[in-house]
């Protein structure tokens, strides 16, 4: 028996109002544009590598995000074949008697809802969760850690020619990473079910704290407002250029998210039924999420920074 590491690429909506978007989104969230896998033996050595482009159907355009982050060009995806041809391939490939493994219930969340999404029927192996052991083994099983993280534990350097967030690259990395386990075979003990893949709704993309505050100063200063929870993971958040004043009373900052991307803050002061002063933090993500705007927001904000200290200083 062998085991395939597998690492997917996807494509996402150019926005959430795009026709595309708006003719099969609902079934079909992010579209698969990469198979990346390695087959790793008996004794954990990497004997082969997978790497296969998919030509995306639905999301033809790919989104500037994910050009930026995979390197992957327009041009790459002409000429590839399309999901359930690229598949086919990929199981070819994986052979007979096999597992498969990935990092964290993304990926699979994903390919099994293009599987359903393109009715493609090529029988592929049960998949097993390597970030779930790996936390295993560091005594914190409920923190999801990111595959950089695992890396860096076993001190395993990325190298130059090998760029992440190119699919069999970061195939290729879990493995690392599977290999360096003290019982990496314990795999086995956490099987994957994906997850439902879902555009998560206005409720979902915002949050709301009220938190007790001595004075404005001291709130705008306090870790709550410096380092906000991203709306969507609840990681912390940096707010770069820091507070805008909008009105009176309220404030708003830009924070950024490393995997959701920009969120607007917004701090509320006021006073609680006890007359007590209060903060009301609400971040809510950015709909429009594309590289050009998300940079003129920031110089916006670096602009009307700027000139609200002019007019403190006068
Ligand atoms: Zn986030």
């Amino acid at each position: 028996m062998h085991y395939i590491v597998l690492d997917l690429e996807w494509n996402q909506p150019m926005s959430y109002n795009s026709p595309a978007y708006k003719s099969v989104g609902g079934k079909l969230l992010f579209e698969m544009i990469q198979i990346g896998a390695v087959k790793v033996d008996e004794k954990f050595n990497i004997i082969d590598s997978f790497s296969q482009l998919i030509r995306p159907e639905h999301y033809i355009k790919l989104h500037p995000r994910i050009m930026r982050i995979t390197h992957i060009t327009q041009d790459d995806l002409a000429d590839a074949p399309g999901f359930c041809e690229a598949v086919s391939a990929f199981a070819d490939w994986c052979g007979e008697d096999y597992v498969m493994l990935t990092w964290g219930c993304d990926d699979i969340s994903v390919l099994n809802q293009n599987m359903t999404f393109f009715k493609c029927e090529t029988p592929l192996a049960k998949i097993y969760d390597i970030q779930r052991l790996f936390g295993e083994m560091i005594g914190n099983s409920k923190e999801r850690k990111g595959l950089k993280a695992a890396m860096e534990h076993f001190e395993i350097e990325p190298d130059e020619d090998k760029p992440f967030h190119n699919a069999v690259h970061d195939a290729y990395y879990t493995a690392l990473v599977f290999s360096r386990l003290p019982e990496p075979r314990k795999v086995l003990d956490y099987p994957l079910t994906p997850k439902k893949l879902q555009h998560l709704d206005r409720g979902k993309r915002e949050c709301t704290a009220i938190l007790r505050v001595r004075s404005i100063k001291d709130g705008l200063s306090s870790s709550a407002a410096m380092t906000p929870p991203c709306p969507v993971c609840g990681k912390r958040m940096e707010v770069a250029e820091g507070y805008v004043r909008q009105r009176d009373e309220m404030y708003m900052a830009l924070g950024d998210c490393p995997q959701h991307g920009l969120a607007f803050v917004k701090l509320q002061f006021g006073k609680n039924d006890e007359g007590k002063r209060i903060m009301t933090r609400s971040a809510s993500l950015s709909d429009e999420q594309s590289k050009a705007y998300v940079n003129t927001k920031h110089l916006q904000w670096q602009q009307k920074l700027a000139a609200q200290q002019e007019t403190e200083n006068q």
